[in-house]
């Protein structure tokens, strides 16, 4: 058994030689400073906590700042902190009281502090990066020798989007600087250099382009090292999903293509093809998809249709795959004065 040394009282447990009344006495178990600085950025509105930028809602924000420069007695557990109430006083300034459930010895107990959050603007290490227009890599989006047209623009630009959102979802250092439309395609920006890598290579798989790097060097670090920024180009090929093409000297219609290859109906009999990657080049476009005709159809039996010939607007059988399902007009194209249906 022991004694305290200020009561006199007979205890089983002392701290520093007082029993638990005599030490809390009016000891204080948790304290705030005067105020607390809650830096937020200006541009995209995340919140400097814990050493790093992070996306919180703004009353969260306020009671994570204020709880980090909560000072406890070292004496005392923590069962639980929180916030139990906050007081905006104007935008940018908040009273927050933090109440705290606290274990010292085998006392349980509560206490409460107050503080003054403050508000500030600032600008995340992200945004000035961008603000600034930094870039480390360009992704160059062309087509062989022609512009590249208004819908493959699109087309490859919302790819770059998803991709960039994607991978930025885990890595707040990526994101796309700046894009330009230039004479013959696009030119996309990027934060990095692995991020334009992995991009591009993305890019030449998606298409079975070509793709190509080449790095520069502007400057050095301040440690010396070289720096360097890459331009990938990746050189879209002529076909695409759903144009009419011919290869070893049949006409197909392009269904599908991906890095190992790709996959084509035969016009003639509706059989389907596979091209390995390195036999694509030999795939030449005969028309492309936004160039097809359209033919009014005039009457349907199983195999065939019969339609309006859009050139001359005389009548023509067309023979059409098992199961087509036939609307009101159809895909043609022309091949050699032949009209052909296209799947
Ligand atoms: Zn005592
Ligand atoms: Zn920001």
């Amino acid at each position: 058994m022991n004694f305290c040394v200020k009561c006199g009282v007979d205890c089983e447990e002392t701290i520093r030689g007082l029993c638990i009344d005599c030490f809390l006495g009016d000891r204080t178990l948790t304290a705030l400073p005067h105020h607390v600085d809650l830096e937020t950025c200006a541009s995209c509105g995340e919140f400097f906590i814990h050493d790093e930028w992070v996306e919180k809602e703004k009353i969260q924000a306020i009671e994570d700042a204020a709880i980090e420069n909560l000072d406890i007695l070292k004496e005392a557990e923590i069962l639980e902190v929180t916030a139990t109430s906050i007081i905006e006083q104007d935008t940018s300034n908040f009273a927050v009281t933090i109440g705290t459930s606290l274990k010292v010895g085998t006392v349980y107990t509560t206490d409460s502090a107050t503080t003054s959050v403050r508000v500030k603007n600032s600008v995340c290490k992200k945004c000035s990066r961008q603000l600034g227009s930094y870039y480390e890599s360009i992704l160059q989006i062309r087509n062989g020798e022609k512009d590249l047209s208004y819908e493959l623009k699109d087309e490859t630009l919302s790819k770059v989007q998803r991709y960039v959102n994607y991978r930025a979802k885990t890595d707040k250092q990526l994101f796309i600087t700046k894009t330009e439309i230039v004479v013959g395609g696009l030119d996309i920006y990027l934060s990095s250099i692995q991020l334009g890598r992995s991009l591009s290579k993305f890019l030449a798989d998606e298409y079975c382009a070509v793709r190509t790097e080449s790095p520069k060097l502007v400057g050095q670090t301040d440690d010396g090292q070289d720096m360097y920024r890459v331009t990938y180009l990746v050189r879209l090929p002529d076909y695409h999903v759903g144009d009419v093409v011919i290869f070893e000297k049949r006409y197909y219609k392009l269904t599908r293509v991906a890095n190992v290859g790709a996959k084509m109906i035969d016009l003639l009999h509706f059989g389907d093809r596979s091209v390995k990657r390195q036999d694509m080049s030999n795939i030449k476009v005969y028309r492309k998809e936004q160039d097809f005709d359209e033919a009014t159809v005039v009457s349907r039996m199983p195999g065939e249709i019969q339609v309006m010939n859009p050139s001359n607007y005389s009548m023509v059988d067309l023979r059409i795959p098992a199961g087509a399902n036939i609307g009101e007009v159809v895909h043609v194209v022309d091949i050699n004065e032949v009209l052909y249906y296209v799947p």
